[in-house]
């Protein structure tokens, strides 16, 4: 009987205790060499796919750190095509942090309602405005420990923020594609985000880490799609062992 690919399994609940149990495994599992041979693979996905992109960019627009955290949270379960034709006239309304701060929710709503989850959005938005106008005297924050406790912003939002927005490479934003890929190419053995992401950073230079993201990003809507991936003319192919592709 020919031997079967292992197949993906579920995503488990990240508890703390659930999370401190994988960490445990995988150290468990990695030999000094094998780490360092996963390092290698790394790297070596890495410099094929800055080949291929030269210019890693989020692919959302936006004209400053409240843009791109605005437009960020808007994207979550959408299109960046979408979100990048709602924030125009999100930012004509209301140009500034203090004016969506001050901003009628429901007219917030109408703006994002295309978005999705429109509800949650304009309720997030407003009151993320207003703790940033309160809080942090009207500059969004630039820390991760801050950026997190506005509404709306978990830690994937706030990674983006603070690396393409201020240059700061704080850990990996890990969204559905970074999920797949690093899975795939057998980076992590998790489908926790946040499994996969301290799974991800030793592999990678710190300064690897913001385009780490857009590379995963953009190769997976490119090749490395979630139901059709194209394995046969795909060029990471010889370093990929393929996790869970049937
Ligand atoms: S070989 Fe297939 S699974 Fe691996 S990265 Fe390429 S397209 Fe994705």
């Amino acid at each position: 009987m020919p031997a079967q690919k292992p197949t993906a399994k579920p995503a488990k609940k990240s508890t703390p205790q659930a999370l401190a149990l994988a960490a445990k495994k995988t150290k468990a599992t990695l030999t000094p060499q094998a780490a360092k041979t996963l390092r290698a693979r790394a790297q070596a996905v890495f410099a094929i796919l800055a080949a291929r992109y030269p210019e890693p960019a989020p692919m959302l627009d936006y004209a400053d750190a409240w843009g791109l955290l605005t437009a960020t949270v808007l994207a979550a379960q959408c299109t960046d095509a979408r979100v990048n034709q709602v924030t125009p006239e999100l930012f004509r309304r209301w140009p500034a942090i203090a004016d969506l701060a001050n901003a009628d929710v429901t007219e917030i709503e109408e703006v994002v309602r295309s978005t999705g989850f429109f509800h949650n959005k304009a309720k997030n938005l407003k009151a993320a405005a207003t703790r940033v106008m309160e809080t942090y005297g009207g500059a969004v924050p630039r820390t991760m420990a801050e950026l997190t406790t506005l509404p709306g912003v978990a830690r994937k939002t706030a990674n983006i923020v603070l690396g393409s927005a201020f240059g700061i490479n704080e850990g990996i934003a890990v969204d559905t594609h970074v999920t797949r890929l690093s899975f795939r190419l057998g980076l992590t053995q998790s489908r926790d985000p946040k499994i996969i992401e301290r799974d991800l950073m030793p592999l990678f230079e710190r300064d690897q880490w913001m385009d780490i993201n857009h590379f995963l990003v953009f190769f997976g809507r490119e090749v490395c799609d979630a139901r059709k991936p194209k394995c046969a003319a795909c060029p990471l192919a010889a370093l990929c062992p393929r996790e869970g592709v049937q």
